[in-house]
């Protein structure tokens, strides 16, 4: 069983290692070619574990679509640019958005779409949902040419990035790590934080509180700006977090549409931490990008106009008597106590003067 060959693969490394680092804890639970959770499994849709914001109405990806083909426009249509979309799942949101601005003139043959993604079940599913646009894919942004405009995207990615966890106690800065013992299995543990990792960690930090960093997201974000500047473009994520720094353990484990242990069913659950929005904001200004401020995803979705669409849509869904869920969808999506205040989004760019829409 898969669960099993986990089991013993972390064991090992344990013990090669005296603890493994909550980051590469999640990245092996995630990641693994043999027992990742995401390389094993398709977690989407009400079967699935959890359900995104693309697979709960086409509306989400249309509007993105909407953002995006004015920014094309903004950049002053350039003839060929990188459609670049970073954890595409089953392709969804990608598809969602080719379908929305078919009708912006040149769009679409100037689109060069890639799609990053390092699981093959997934790779697969997007090739058959995106079989009409030529997608090419990578595992990282790094591997597409920098000749062009870029224009990249992704929902829900940032979060599957590994994080580390970092308390301060009298003894000083400890790093969270996972270790194993034979009675109870996987258990969390401390040791000495090292440190390079302490440059991650705010100015301001109070003891016996865990801190999240994320060396991974930052190389990511860097990777993507250094990308964007060696010619022009933009980026926009969308995430769950905070829009500013905050304390506290969000390491999280979802399975069938509850919550579960990160440290049980290693490779059947899918394990996420919150998004740090103000450190990525930080990452992206350093590298001279123009960041623009954190919002929330109802700010952003209601201010290009989902409520319009859902509106058009209710009518079409009236007239041809399919099953109406577009005000629950919308709700789910822009709901304040649902995924309309959790769920902020990032924007930046250069390059190009920008009248920003959205934030
Ligand atoms: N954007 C989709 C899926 C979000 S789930 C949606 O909103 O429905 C996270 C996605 O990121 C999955 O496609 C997963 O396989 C991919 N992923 C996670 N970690 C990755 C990594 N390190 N490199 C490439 N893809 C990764």
């Amino acid at each position: 069983m898969s669960e099993n060959k986990a089991e013993v693969f972390l064991q090992k490394e344990i013990l090669r290692e005296g603890g493994l680092s909550i980051g590469s804890f999640m990245s092996h639970a995630l990641c693994h070619p043999d027992f990742g959770y995401y390389q094993v499994n398709d977690p989407f849709g009400v079967s699935g574990d959890f359900i995104t914001a693309p697979e709960v109405s086409q509306m989400f990806g249309e509007v993105i679509g909407a953002w995006i083909a004015d920014l094309w426009i903004q950049m002053g249509q350039p003839q060929a640019f990188n459609l670049i979309e970073c954890g595409p799942g089953r392709g969804t949101l990608m598809a969602d958005i080719l379908r929305a601005v078919k009708g912006v003139d040149g769009f679409h043959d100037a689109a060069r779409l890639y799609l990053l993604e390092n699981s093959p079940g997934l790779r697969q599913k997007q090739c058959e949902s995106l079989s009409d646009y030529d997608p090419k894919w990578c595992q990282s942004v790094k591997e597409v040419e920098a000749n062009a405009p870029s224009i990249i995207i992704g929902n829900e990615f940032l979060d599957a990035l590994p994080i580390e966890q970092l308390i301060r106690i009298e003894k000083g800065w400890q790093q969270r790590i996972v270790h194993h013992d034979p009675e109870n299995g996987f258990v969390f543990g401390l040791r000495e934080a090292p440190k390079d990792l302490l440059s991650f960690l705010p100015s301001k930090t109070i003891s016996d509180q865990y801190y999240e960093v994320s060396p991974q997201r930052r190389s990511f974000m860097n990777e993507c700006a250094d990308h964007i500047k060696a010619h022009k473009g933009a980026l926009l994520f969308l995430d769950y977090g905070h829009a500013s720094r905050h304390y506290g353990d969000t390491l999280q484990a979802i399975k069938e549409h509850d919550y579960a242990s990160p440290l049980k069913d290693i490779g059947s659950c899918d394990i996420t931490a919150h998004v740090d929005f103000e450190a990525i904001f930080d990452a992206l200004t350093e590298k001279g990008m123009h960041v623009l401020p954190v919002v929330t995803q109802r700010h952003f979705l209601c201010s290009l106009g989902i409520e319009h669409r859902a509106k058009a849509l209710y009518s079409y869904a009236l007239k041809t008597g399919s099953a109406v869920t577009v005000d629950a969808d919308l709700k789910r999506l822009i709901g304040q106590d649902q995924m309309g205040c959790l769920f902020k989004v990032l924007g930046a760019f250069y390059g190009f003067n920008y009248q920003a829409v959205g934030f």
